[in-house]
């Protein structure tokens, strides 16, 4: 296909704001697919995201459109996650592609991950198109939101399209807009191969799949390729583009994307951001690479059954597979047994992760405290890297400790602006910066991103019933006055328990932590302490009363179905716990307990 009918682009937007219907419209109206293949949210493929109503992988779709023109045109969608915590899976295909569709939903306006990814697309020196979707709804509003993408992000909206993706208004126009206002790729069909590996993934049937943008040259079955970062070599065994289901063709050509194989083992050796060349007559100056990716939360993963840890071993290798933002390391816990310490992108990843261990895998998990990464001083010198709490070398021999903080933005309409504030403060933000932009107010903060990892985002959205908007992006370390807090029940330190926190918040802290596992660890025969401490020093304590009836005892020995049903019932429950000395601690209390109210 000639350069000039190639547009390339993906779809930018907040959460929710319809990006994935947008998309699904477009291929639509294409007939990229047939009526029966048609579902809704068709790019959205694996059950987390349908259930879940987020895209997470960023996914490719080739469509073919007739223009008004009557010529034929290739477009090429990524369509990119929103969350926060793609961010980096949002930069990566910015770099494929020469322009986005800003999708703003104009019963909102502008929130903090439209600013966020809009100015990945505007980095990466992205031709704009502001979409207005949603127009179908009484409460919507373009002239504002119009007024508030000028004034916010700066960009021209006059021209922005006016869209309801649900009903199909404005889809024509905008795929009009896509070939006249979006730029061609460029290219040289007669230069040495240069490719851009914008993803890879595990594959049961073909094994690693990896998506391409093809820059100049090009890409043919057979082709005896090389990965110029990490020099690995392969013969290319087959080619093809996204429609969205896999469809081979013979050749990729300049300004195109699509995909090979080539019997890749593993993911790791195809290093998203490499550039991919010939092994004979390359390109000799690869393309800038991608920023890395690199976890921010760290939690442990250990199987409720200790018997399935191979199984989790299995499990935790196929995902990782899959996902290079993914890391983990074997670990063990005195109290859980064998498990992992694993590295994540943010809390969502983490849930997504650990959803899909349960889910595809069927082993149920027990998930530690999540932490960041800490950075200890000791007095000889040795600085360490603290990614797991259970870790903290004794105080004594601490000079100090440094944590990771973050550049908040918060958007949220202003009846509800005080209470932003009041959460901020609680976690120790330091406000930065506080305006006003159509009817929204903007907070930015810094804070540490521990006090963010856990529950802040669950928090913000019940404190602003939902109308607040958030992103965050790391800043640098700074030092505080950061301490390890035990979690002793019956006298045994709960290793799994342990977190770092600020010492002015420690009390605070510990009791909340102790009344919470007073609420949620079963009685037993026997009377349980539960208490918190530092460094030996008890700073809150509760006590859960001894169990006086056995639970049965309610069914008088006449109704011996219910008596059963009602041990069947304990026993279950009792897969789900784990024993800590005697007592038996149900899994939902290693994740419950450190919510705050
Ligand atoms: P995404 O998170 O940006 O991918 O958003 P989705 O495409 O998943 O859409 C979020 C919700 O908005 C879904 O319930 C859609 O059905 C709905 N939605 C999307 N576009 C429109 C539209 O034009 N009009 C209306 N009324 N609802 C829409
Ligand atoms: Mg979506």
């Amino acid at each position: 296909t000639e350069l000039d009918h190639i547009r390339n682009f993906s779809i930018v937007a907040h959460i929710d704001h319809g990006k994935s219907t947008l998309a699904d419209r477009l291929i639509q109206s294409t007939n990229t697919v047939s009526e029966r293949e048609m579902k809704e949210q068709l790019l959205d493929a694996m059950d987390i995201e349908r259930e879940r109503g987020i895209t997470i992988k960023a996914n490719t779709v080739r469509i073919e459109y007739i223009a008004k023109d009557g010529e034929k045109y290739i477009l090429n969608l990524i369509d990119t996650p929103g969350h926060v915590d793609f961010a980096y899976e949002v930069s990566r295909s910015m770099r494929a592609v020469e322009g986005s569709l800003l999708v703003v939903d104009s019963t909102q306006g502008v929130e903090a991950q439209t600013l966020a990814n809009v100015y990945q697309a505007i980095d990466a020196d992205h031709e704009i198109v502001p979409v207005l979707n949603k127009i179908d709804l009484p409460a919507s509003e373009p002239d504002r939101v119009r007024e508030q993408i000028e004034d916010v992000i700066g960009i021209d909206a006059s021209e922005a399209m006016l869209v309801s993706a649900k009903s199909g208004i404005g889809i024509e126009e905008t795929l009009e807009a896509i070939i006249a206002r979006l730029p061609a790729p460029q290219g040289d069909r007669d230069a040495p191969l240069k490719a851009m590996l914008v993803d890879s993934w595990y594959d049961p049937y073909l094994g690693v799949v990896v998506l391409v943008r093809i820059m100049d040259g090009v890409l043919k079955k057979g082709d005896q390729i090389k990965m110029m970062q990490t020099g690995a070599k392969y013969g290319v065994d087959r080619i093809g583009v996204f429609r969205p289901a896999m469809q081979n063709v013979d050749e990729l050509g300049p300004g195109e994307i699509g995909f090979l194989t080539a019997q890749i083992k593993q993911v790791r050796d195809t290093k998203v951001g490499d550039t991919i060349t010939t092994e004979k007559k390359g390109c000799e100056k690869p393309l800038p690479g991608f920023k890395p990716s690199i976890p921010v939360v760290f939690c442990g993963l250990f199987p409720v059954d200790s018997a399935e840890f191979e199984d989790l071993r299995d499990a935790i290798e196929k995902l990782a597979l899959n996902d290079a933002s993914f890391s983990y390391e074997m670990e063990t816990s005195a109290a859980l047994g064998f498990g992992f310490r694993c590295g994540f992108l943010g809390l969502l990843h983490l849930e997504v992760i650990r959803d899909r261990i349960e889910r595809e895998y069927d082993i149920e998990l027990i998930t530690t405290a999540p932490s960041v990464i800490y950075h200890v001083f000791m007095k000889d010198g040795e600085k360490i890297d603290l990614h797991n709490p259970a870790d903290m070398p004794d105080l004594t021999h601490v000079d100090h400790v440094e944590e990771p903080r973050i550049k908040a933005t918060i958007m949220v309409p202003d009846e509800y602006l005080g209470d932003v504030l009041k959460l901020c403060q609680d976690r120790r933000g330091i406000q930065e910066d506080l305006t006003y932009v159509g009817g929204r107010a903007m907070a930015v903060y810094d804070l540490p991103l521990n006090e963010v990892v856990f529950d802040f985002y669950d928090r913000l959205k019940s404190v602003t019933k939902g109308y607040a908007s958030f992103d965050y992006q790391l800043i640098g370390y700074r030092q505080d006055n950061l301490v390890k807090m035990q979690i002793l029940v019956n006298d045994e330190p709960v290793d799994a328990l342990s977190m770092m926190v600020h010492r002015d918040r420690a009390e605070m802290r510990g009791r909340a932590m102790c009344e919470k596992l007073k609420d949620l660890i079963p009685r037993h025969m026997f009377k349980i302490p539960i208490q918190a401490a530092i460094g030996g020093k008890v700073i809150a304590r509760e006590t859960l009363a001894a169990l006086r009836k056995d639970v049965t005892a309610k069914c008088y020995g006449g109704d011996a179905t219910r008596k059963r049903k009602l041990l069947d019932k304990q026993k279950a429950g009792k897969k789900k716990m784990r024993q800590f000395g005697k007592v038996d601690i149900p899994q939902e209390a290693f994740i419950s307990a450190l919510k705050m109210d």
